[in-house]
């Protein structure tokens, strides 16, 4: 009976784990966990006695990889109320433009007093040559300028990945423009070509999607929380959980691996057949230094953001009509994006309860970050008055839960990168699966997770 390890329990792990379990009943999956709990990203918190996620929230149901999976698992999916988003622009909360691609607009002329385009300049030829990636920045600005970068395409990506759009890949993080950049010579062009195509962008954190209306919904939640999810795929799976046990070396063997796993003054060895790596970048670069020095190179190129949530319960507030909003860097907030949750999730809402989640903290401005937890929640509530306009009352409950490194910066080149670390290893026995490789978004890392079991399977 083969036995396969697999090296992470986050969604991608477990994901991993079940596909195996699933076409392969009689094979022993050992899963390995550092945390004292599965999930990783995916984590139940609670604010003023609701069940609130402590991280991710919800995910994309255009591209349909987690609905399936829920169906499978039979869990229900839920869908945010169709409430709009707004961008924090001037002391106003302004709608963010319909018909765009993560803020990227297909009509320029519909933005409104949220940005003034430049007209595109004339080019022969398509916009990125075969195989080309640069920053969404870049050709952005470069097409349209610098005001529909700074104030919506920006906190767009922003909003998703904490990350500024002059870093970020655009054929990593907007894989259908890149595509369709390759074959048109206006930007316009090739929004509305991806528009048409689009499962739409990489990942559902963004307070709104900004694609064009659509009379179904964009994004979904499982019901009872994203951690009914992982709790179900552990029970799916099938697999010894050791929880608690950080995976410290990875060693070839004659027939497979062996795996030098928990605390180091008393660590345990374990042999596999297989390993599947779905961990982040750091941690997998260090396993694979012995394995391939190739591979580890290019995997431990990915830097991260960290960010932290601060949750409020405000009593007696009536927020705007919004499922939230996002605050563009030159705003000069430590806040970059605030989700009105009972808003947008009509069945988390609490009596006479205003629940409120901040998200602060942005790539390569992360000082603030340092604050103790109480002086996070001072911030949140001093910016949030100020976007808002308003006085607002002491919360009566407050939580703040800190995500170090935990955000991926896809730069320009990833998808090469991923593809020569997948070359260095091809032949041996283990696969790579998650957000440090395939996406941010949960889709993504529920496919990325699914290819590897089918890779390690055959
Ligand atoms: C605050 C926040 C909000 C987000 N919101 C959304 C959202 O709303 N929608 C969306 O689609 N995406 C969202 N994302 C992104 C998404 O949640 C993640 O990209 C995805 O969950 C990553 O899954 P993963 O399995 O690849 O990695 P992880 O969830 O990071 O899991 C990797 C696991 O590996 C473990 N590990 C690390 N090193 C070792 C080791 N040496 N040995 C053993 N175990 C180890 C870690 O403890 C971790 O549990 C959000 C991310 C964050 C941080």
């Amino acid at each position: 009976m083969a036995h396969v390890v697999v090296i992470g329990g986050g969604i991608a792990g477990l994901t991993a784990a079940y596909r195996l379990r699933q076409r392969d009943p009689g094979c022993r999956i050992t899963l390995i966990e550092q945390a004292p709990e599965p999930g990783g990203k995916l984590r139940a918190g609670s604010l003023a006695g609701v069940r609130v996620e402590a991280g991710a929230e919800a995910f994309l149901v255009r591209d349909p990889a987690v609905a399936d999976l829920a169906a499978e698992l039979g869990l229900a999916v839920v869908h945010p109320a169709r409430v709009p988003a707004a961008l924090a622009l001037g002391g106003r909360l302004l709608p963010i433009p319909a018909g765009t691609l993560v803020g990227v607009p297909a009509d320029t002329s519909a933005l409104g007093d949220v940005a003034t385009a430049t007209p595109e300049p004339a080019t022969t030829g398509p916009l990125l040559a075969a195989g080309q990636d640069v920053s969404v920045g870049e050709l952005v600005r470069a097409r349209y300028g610098s005001e529909v970068v700074d104030r919506l395409v920006d906190p767009m990506l922003g909003g998703v990945y904490a990350g500024r759009a002059d870093g970020l890949s655009l054929a990593t993080t907007l894989p259908t423009l890149a595509a369709a950049a390759r074959t048109h010579d206006t930007l316009a062009g090739a929004v509305r070509a991806a528009l048409g195509t689009s499962a739409g962008p990489a990942t559902g954190l963004a307070a709104g999607a900004g694609a064009a209306p659509s009379p179904k919904p964009i994004f979904g939640t499982i019901e009872g929380g994203m951690s009914a999810l992982v709790s179900a795929l552990v029970d799916a799976a099938g697999a010894d959980l050791r929880l608690g046990l950080p995976v410290r070396g990875l060693h070839r063997t004659a027939s497979g691996w062996r795996l030098v796993i928990g605390a180091t003054r008393s660590p345990e060895t374990l042999e596999a057949d297989a390993v599947i790596l779905a961990v982040p970048a750091r941690p997998a670069a260090r396993l694979l230094h012995e394995v391939s020095p190739e591979a580890a190179a290019e995997v431990g190129v990915l830097d991260y953001a960290s960010v932290a949530l601060v949750a409020l319960a405000l009593p007696g507030v009536v927020m705007p009509e919004l499922s939230g909003f996002l605050v563009p860097a030159p705003e000069g907030f430590a806040t970059k994006a605030v989700t009105f949750i009972d808003q947008k999730w009509p069945h988390l809402a609490a009596p006479d309860l205003a629940l409120v989640r901040a998200s602060v903290g942005r790539y390569g401005d992360e000082r603030v970050l340092q604050r103790p937890d109480g002086d996070l929640v001072s911030l949140v509530r001093t910016e949030l008055a100020v976007l808002l306009g308003r006085d607002l009352p002491v919360p009566v409950d407050a939580t703040v839960r800190r995500w170090g490194g935990a955000l991926p910066q896809y730069a320009p080149g990833h998808l090469d990168r991923v593809r020569r670390a997948r070359e260095a290893l091809a032949g041996l026995p283990l696969a790579l699966a998650g957000a440090a490789y395939d996406g941010v978004g949960i889709p993504a890392c529920v496919r990325s997770a699914g290819r590897a079991a089918e890779q390690i399977l055959h």
